[in-house]
């Protein structure tokens, strides 16, 4: 890809945290000329940046996984180094503890002791040692606990993303206030972009940040980009448990929970099969509840049996249907055309790095932090999934 370091335009679609984070770096890594981010709602109502659980761990089965959430929680540490002496995102290292069976107990060892090796800080427990340090945890079928006391735990996205905003604007960055309907290219270059106000707005690059509408985003070219919006609902609790010392739990059975504020906010992915395109839909899926988190929960955590719900929200995840990873860099023929989406639920924690390593594509002509390409259309079009193992 040939440089632009200090020319062209960039239109970034979609500015939520991660179009954010790429109008942030690219002016970080010296872009000089116009970046655009156009964003249809600055509500962020439905973005699902605003709807996330906000939280952050290093236990992922791919290494660059591992890697991006190393650099996020790097930055949410030292949070007012980047962003000024005021910045806040309440950044909660509490880490995770996942628990896994006793078939899946030698898997779980092995991720760990590779996560360990690319820097993170897991701690390899025995049913056992799990009690022992976490004495509300029922222990009777599991055989191992992994915990990452250190670059794990949970903090408000919707305060980074303020901050990001401000920071990029600060910087130059210009945020539109519109719809991007349509794309223009010519020769296999994007040329522009059209806008519901019937407003062209031409670039040397455009990047899809278009969060749980990236599959939508891509048609607009006729590429087939298997990124779809798929509902995931959150359901905030109240519990006779103490929340303090209480880290973010993944259960193997697929539910999570975690503190927040007074109570817990917990979840659970749908059955499979029923899991379909969620488009508009933000309805809570309150059969869930009952259906399979509350006795996942119970099981667990006993304190759970009584569990309250103080209320229910949803939002969308954009899930890469082909191997629930991002996708990020240029489409193979139209090489202008940058991709910058389909995280399937753990995007926010991958924001920085994603838009560190965009810009660094369009500044620099190629990575040089972290080597992502891994990440590429490529795996897409020759249908090669690099399956994530550890999502919910
Ligand atoms: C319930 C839930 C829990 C989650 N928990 C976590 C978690 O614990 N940790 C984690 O890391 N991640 C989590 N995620 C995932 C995370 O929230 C997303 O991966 C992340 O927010 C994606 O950011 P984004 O900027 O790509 O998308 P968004 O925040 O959705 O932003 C995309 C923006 O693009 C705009 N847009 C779309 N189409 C157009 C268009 N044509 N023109 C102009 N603008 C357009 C939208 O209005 C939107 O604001 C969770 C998600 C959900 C739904």
């Amino acid at each position: 890809m040939p440089s632009v370091a200090s020319t062209g335009s960039v239109v970034v679609i979609g500015g939520g945290i991660v179009g954010s984070f790429i109008g942030y770096f690219l002016r970080r890594e010296g872009f000089g000329g116009a970046v655009r981010v156009i964003e249809r709602d600055s509500t962020y109502r439905f973005s699902s940046t605003a709807l996330s659980a906000a939280s952050i761990r290093t236990q992922f089965g791919c290494d660059f996984n591992v890697q991006m959430s190393l650099f996020a929680a790097r930055m949410l540490r030292d949070i007012r180094t980047w962003f000024g002496p005021d910045a806040d995102v309440g950044y909660d290292e509490r880490g995770y503890l996942m628990v896994g069976s006793p078939q899946t107990a030698d898997a779980m060892r092995r991720g760990a002791l590779r996560q360990n090796a690319l820097g993170a800080a897991i701690d390899i427990l025995s049913p056992d040692q799990a009690k022992q340090r976490f004495p509300w945890l029922n222990v009777s079928d599991i055989g191992i606990a992994t915990y990452g006391a250190s670059n794990e735990g949970w903090f408000d996205a919707w305060a980074l993303l303020q901050l990001v905003r401000r920071e990029a604007r600060r910087l130059g960055v210009e945020y539109v206030a519109d719809e991007v309907m349509a794309i223009d290219a010519a020769d296999d270059r994007v040329t522009g972009v059209r806008l519901a106000d019937g407003t062209r707005v031409p670039c040397a690059w455009c990047v899809d940040a278009a969060g749980p509408a990236g599959g939508q985003v891509a048609a607009m070219l006729g590429i087939d980009l298997p990124v779809r919006p798929r509902k995931r609902t959150v359901f905030h609790l109240k519990a006779p448990l103490d929340g303090i010392g209480f880290p973010m739990l993944f259960d193997n059975s697929g539910a999570w929970v975690r503190p927040e504020g007074a109570g817990f906010i917990a979840g659970i992915g749908p059955d499979p099969a029923n899991d379909p395109d969620a488009d508009g839909d933000f309805e809570p899926d309150h059969a869930l509840l009952d259906a399979s988190l509350w006795p996942a929960l119970a099981h667990r955590v006993p304190a759970f049996e009584s569990l309250r719900v103080l209320r229910a929200w949803a939002g969308h995840y954009e899930m890469n249907l082909l191997d629930h990873n991002g996708v990020i860099g240029p489409h193979d023929a139209i090489g202008n055309f940058l991709f910058a989406t389909g995280f399937s639920g753990h995007g926010v924690q991958h924001a920085p790095a994603t838009g560190r390593a965009i810009a660094e594509l369009i500044v620099h002509g190629g990575y040089r932090a972290l080597d992502l390409t891994p990440l590429g259309y490529g795996r897409i079009r020759r249908n090669e999934p690099i399956v994530e193992s550890i999502v919910y």
